[in-house]
């Protein structure tokens, strides 16, 4: 069970706060796309995101954006918020998590990856010996597979403590 645990989970991107990122002493971050930054197949972010991105960066933190989803849809999205990508990352695999790592030259422990699915980006990091922080997912999902990933979830989801500012614990 624990391969499927995330340091920490929270409800949205605009929760992770510079002094989580300082607790768990985070260099670089490599950040899914859909559900976690934008509606799935929306150039839109959520509301915060740009934002967040922008600050987060400003404090030299290295943030690489590591999406499944294929380049013709991850390429425009990351050029529009200013940031570098892999796509087709065949999360959890650690395919596309070498790439993102080398491209940063950070170890993995100091790498955070921050995704709303257990299955691809908690149980990816993991196997790469990354951090990870779970978001709840934002938007309405209509896939087959992702609803059959949803319900895998569940038990893992209901063993969960959002984090709240203050703690100084997460889920691990
Ligand atoms: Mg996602």
């Amino acid at each position: 069970m624990s391969l499927l645990m995330p340091t920490v989970a929270l409800a949205s991107m605009t929760d992770i706060r510079p002094s989580l990122l300082r607790e768990l002493k985070t260099d670089a971050i490599l950040l899914d796309v859909d559900n976690t930054l934008a509606p799935p197949t929306s150039h839109i972010p959520y509301e915060g995101v740009q934002e967040w991105i922008d600050h987060i960066k400003s404090l030299g933190i290295h943030i690489v954006i590591c999406s499944n989803n294929y380049k013709k849809r991850i390429k425009p999205f990351s050029d529009s918020v200013g940031l570098d990508c892999v796509a087709m990352s065949l999360k959890p695999f650690p395919f596309g998590f070498n790439r993102a790592k080398r491209k940063l030259k950070e170890k993995p422990q100091s790498v955070l990856v921050v995704g709303d699915q257990v299955y691809t980006d908690v149980l990816g990091a993991n196997l790469a010996g990354m951090k990870s922080i779970l978001l709840l997912p934002r938007s309405e999902e209509h896939g087959i597979t992702i609803r059959i990933r949803r319900k895998m979830e569940v038990g893992v989801r209901k063993k969960l403590t959002l984090w709240n500012e203050g703690d100084n614990h997460g889920n691990q």
